[in-house]
């Protein structure tokens, strides 16, 4: 009998460890992937979908293209996981697999009464209402809120800010609006460090952007959004961030670590159950400055290799095991055509080594190409 390997979830992470699975195992394994969404987004064009730089259609592909020679799709909601004797229930049916590759993600709640005040844009929908919104926008304030954290994607907040800056000034807006971004984080995208921030309040700063850290927002009222520190602020529009929560099914399960998530072994991604693995936005993985490893895709990817590899390894019965040694890297969308990059190792000690490229066109054709190449190559 072939060995099962059960992928779930078939989002960044999923859809990585079936695609370096099939191509180390060929058809020597099964491999399926059980995804409960229709729609497969590619995540970092939404911010390009909020200001009318995408058309919907353009940023996803259909999640069945997710099957193809060697690799099954079940589409459906996973209802029930147990790591003991890895098998889990999808519709009603159960499936036992060799090995589990837990890609779920994390869940995303509007919360605090912000529903019908703005737009969610961590979604399609939300994306998609924003940039109607926009067109019919004749200046005011613009809010950009982090309701909470953690987050993914630590530059997606301040990446739609310069992106809306930049479609404001095209309106020929700028005189008369405002644009304010409001966060928990005391800097932006704080885990890669003081230099990084510092060169993202810079841009916010020549932008005009009104950056107002150490805000935890509380509660949308109306037109108004209230935080612990007793401000509040005023806007005509608002694109916020939704609240992150581990999927309920691992929530209840034994695979949950005190912090809400999965905490697998940082090198390996294997969690306390053998041969069970966890990738991605799901995962808690602390780092030695005290807060842990950010959510990204870039992670998701890089560890998706790690863990196909050594189940192929295990199961060809070789010795050539990988680790997942922390490295990361992304595009700062800027606006006008622009985009800065920062890379390096999350795992750095005593603190994470992240610098950041001069930022220029070069970045954002590069995240451009790399966005057409992700469709071309995986759907
Ligand atoms: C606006 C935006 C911009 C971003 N830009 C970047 C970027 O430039 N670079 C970067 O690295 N990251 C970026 N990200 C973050 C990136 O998209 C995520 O970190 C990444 O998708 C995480 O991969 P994952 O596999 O862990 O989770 P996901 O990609 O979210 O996949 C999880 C999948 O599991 C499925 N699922 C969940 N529960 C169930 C269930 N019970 N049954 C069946 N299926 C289920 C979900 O439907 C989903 O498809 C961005 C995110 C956003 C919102």
């Amino acid at each position: 009998m072939k060995p099962v390997i059960l992928i779930l979830g078939g989002g960044t992470g999923g859809l990585m460890t079936a695609h370096f699975l099939h191509k180390k195992l060929g058809s020597s394994c099964r491999i399926i992937v059980f995804e409960k969404e229709e729609k497969n987004v590619f995540a970092p064009s939404l911010l390009w979908l909020m200001v009318g730089k995408r058309k919907t259609k353009d940023v996803y592909r259909s999640t069945k293209r997710v099957a193809k020679k060697g690799v099954e799709l079940v589409s459906g909601n996973i209802e029930k996981i147990n790591p003991e004797l890895k098998s889990i229930q999808v519709n009603g049916k159960e499936y036992k697999g060799d090995y589990i590759v837990i890609s779920l993600g994390a869940d995303q709640k509007v919360v605090n009464n912000l529903s019908g005040k703005g737009f969610d844009f961590f979604t399609l929908n939300g994306a998609d209402l924003f940039y109607d919104a926009l067109q019919h926008f004749n200046g005011g304030k613009i809010a950009v809120l982090i309701s909470s954290l953690p987050f993914k994607c630590p530059a997606a907040p301040y990446e739609a800010a310069m992106l809306i800056e930049n479609a404001i000034r095209r309106k020929g807006m700028h005189d008369k609006t405002e644009i304010a971004v409001y966060t928990p984080e005391s800097m932006p995208m704080s885990v890669a460090g003081k230099e990084l921030a510092g060169a993202v309040e810079q841009m916010l700063e020549k932008k005009g952007i009104k950056y107002f850290p150490e805000h935890q927002f509380t509660e949308a009222d109306f037109k108004t959004l209230t935080f612990t520190n007793g401000n509040s602020y005023s806007f005509d529009l608002l694109a916020y961030t939704p609240k992150h929560i581990c999927p309920e099914i691992i929530a209840n399960s034994l695979l949950v670590g005190k912090s809400g998530w999965i905490e697998a072994n940082r090198n390996t991604m294997e969690t306390n159950f053998s041969n069970v693995y966890a990738i991605g936005d799901i995962t808690f993985i602390p780092l030695e400055l005290g807060k842990p490893l950010p959510k990204a895709g870039v992670f998701a990817h890089y560890q998706a290799e790690v863990v196909a590899n050594n189940i192929a390894e295990k199961i060809k019965g070789g010795t050539n095991m990988k680790t997942f040694n922390g490295s990361g890297q992304c595009f700062l969308e800027m606006g006008d055509g622009k985009a800065g990059y920062a890379g390096g190792n999350f795992y750095g000690s005593p603190l994470p080594l992240v610098k950041m490229k001069k930022p220029g066109y070069w970045w954002h054709w590069t995240k451009v190409m790399f966005e057409k190449y992700w469709f071309f190559k995986y759907f």
